[in-house]
């Protein structure tokens, strides 16, 4: 049995990560899930969240919006709408995100409600995952 899993992170604007890593905690729809190396094989789906990963005795973070993880032969691969690592979320960006989101829901009386309403959860994680920086 290996001792390390591959972390393959890829979303249709291309590839987020491939690294060795210890254990990768992520967001499942039905609850987060944690995989160690030697894991039975499974297929989930994702929700917006922050995918954990741990190597060495570091531990890094990751914004992770829907899509489906798969886990086979130490291999965890994430399949994600849109992901990015702490350091490369751009706060700024994730902020007007947020600001644009709330304004739509407070105000327009015809909008796509549960479209506004993952657009604020995204950004309200990318957020969160972006506090996560520098923590080791
Ligand atoms: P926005 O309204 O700012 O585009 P969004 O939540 O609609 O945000 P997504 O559809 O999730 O954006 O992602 C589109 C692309 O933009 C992806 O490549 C994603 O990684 C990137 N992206 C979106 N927001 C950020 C951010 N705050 N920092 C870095 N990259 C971002």
């Amino acid at each position: 049995m290996a001792d390390k899993l591959t972390l393959e992170v890829v979303t249709p604007y291309g590839p987020v990560l491939k690294e060795e890593v210890d254990e990768v905690v992520a967001p499942g729809s039905e609850g987060e899930f944690g995989v160690l190396p030697g894991h039975v094989p499974f297929v989930t789906t994702l929700k917006i969240g922050m995918v954990v990963y741990k190597k060495g005795g570091s531990v890094a973070y990751l914004f992770a919006n829907s899509g489906y993880a798969e886990v086979y032969d130490n291999t965890v691969l994430i399949l994600a709408d849109s992901a990015e690592r702490a350091e490369d979320i751009d706060v700024e960006r994730a902020r007007a995100a947020m600001k644009r989101a709330e304004e739509r829901l407070r105000k327009e009386a015809e909008i796509d409600f549960a479209r506004a309403q993952a657009a604020l959860e995204r950004a309200m994680m990318r957020l969160q995952v972006a506090e996560k920086r520098g923590i080791k």
